[in-house]
């Protein structure tokens, strides 16, 4: 077995844990807690009758000129994926050859490294600053990168670069810049206006988080015409089945569910993070359906193997040359007030 050196010395992507059995309280991958609108399951329902004997719509068509109408683009502006991450796998296929650079911050979503060891390329990771704001290195040509990774808001932190901060950062980077909004229907603010006045500009979303369907994988990207051009070449031919399509599609036509499903969560993050604050930790302002906190005087591991004991499963995060702490994804909330309880005996103990 001869695998490329790149992969063999690669130690390859860690996602959350997803155990299957058990009564878990779940709060450590930020999934929606609420079930997706009943339109989702009506349109999966017609599909799997209908639909299944034939190869699906290689360009999903249906959903790209749903989701074209609510932002506001023509269709050729969009591209699907199974799963954002999807994406972001085409993105760093696109752009970043073996030896060259990819870009991004740290602390931050950790899958965009092992994108770039796929690729044989090497990571440049631009630290944040220590209020999460970005220096101004994110946007510096040095080091030629090829591509410039940005979630926002950012995991762990749930912390947003503004719009015009990410304006500016494109207009000085001398490649593209995708600026990852899986969180971006919670934040305040989202950078799909820049799209069109800039080409080095890609947006991706994904229907994981705030459209409940982390299940069922699809999310998509925003760009201008060109840059989709050359995604499609390097894309699976069938990467979204019939079902996800018809899913999706449903999903974006219901803002309506959006809306609401988007109201209780912020409210519950507003409540939560105010009682974890209460309990002395130190909670970063979050924009999204998930909070970042540490806590003077506790072990972070230890809150998190002590929920865990407990039934509750959170994520705890260690990140070099920062530190660590917990991130706890906004469920119902009788799930934070679980999470609570067990959170106050333990800083009291
Ligand atoms: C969850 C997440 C994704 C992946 O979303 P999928 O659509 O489920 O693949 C991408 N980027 C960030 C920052 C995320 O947290």
């Amino acid at each position: 077995m001869r695998p490329r050196p790149n992969i063999a010395a690669m130690s390859g992507y860690t996602p959350g844990e997803q155990p299957q059995v058990g009564k878990l309280i779940k709060l450590n991958t930020n999934e929606n807690p609420y079930p997706a609108s009943t339109k989702v399951m009506q349109a999966i329902r017609a599909t799997t009758e209908t639909a299944l004997a034939r190869y699906p719509d290689p360009h999903s068509t249906a959903f790209r000129h749903v989701a074209g109408g609510i932002l506001g683009v023509d269709s050729e502006w969009i591209l699907c994926g199974n799963g954002s991450d999807d994406l972001l796998t085409m993105l760093t296929r696109t752009f970043v050859g073996e030896g060259e650079t990819l870009r991004m911050p740290n602390p931050s979503y950790t899958l965009y490294r092992t994108l770039a060891e796929i690729q044989g390329a090497n990571v440049e990771m631009i630290r944040f600053n220590d209020d999460w704001s970005l220096p101004d290195s994110f946007g510096s040509s040095d080091g030629d990168p090829r591509l410039a990774f940005l979630p926002n808001p950012n995991s762990p932190s749930g912390t947003v670069v503004p719009m015009d901060g990410v304006a500016e950062i494109a207009e000085r980077l001398p490649c593209p810049l995708v600026v990852d909004e899986a969180y971006g229907d919670f934040s305040d603010s989202n950078c799909i206006p820049l799209v069109s006045a800039n080409s080095k500009v890609i947006v991706t979303r994904s229907l994981s988080k705030s459209y409940s369907l982390a299940g069922l994988r699809f999310g998509f990207a925003v760009a201008q015409p060109e840059v989709i051009e050359q995604l499609v070449k390097v894309k699976d031919s069938y990467n979204c089945d019939a079902i996800s399509i018809a899913a999706a599609t449903a999903a974006l036509a219901d803002q309506a569910w959006l809306a609401d499903n988007r109201r209780q969560i912020l409210s519950s993050r507003e409540r939560f993070s105010a009682e974890l604050s209460q309990l002395g930790f130190r909670v970063q302002p979050s924009q999204a359906n998930f909070v970042w906190c540490t806590h003077p005087e506790h072990s972070h591991e230890s809150i998190y193997q002590q929920l865990k004991s407990g039934g509750i499963l959170i994520r705890y995060m260690s990140y070099d040359g920062w530190g660590d702490g917990i991130r706890i994804t906004i469920g119902t909330d009788d799930q934070l007030d679980a999470c609570l309880s067990e959170l106050q005996k333990i800083v009291n103990a």
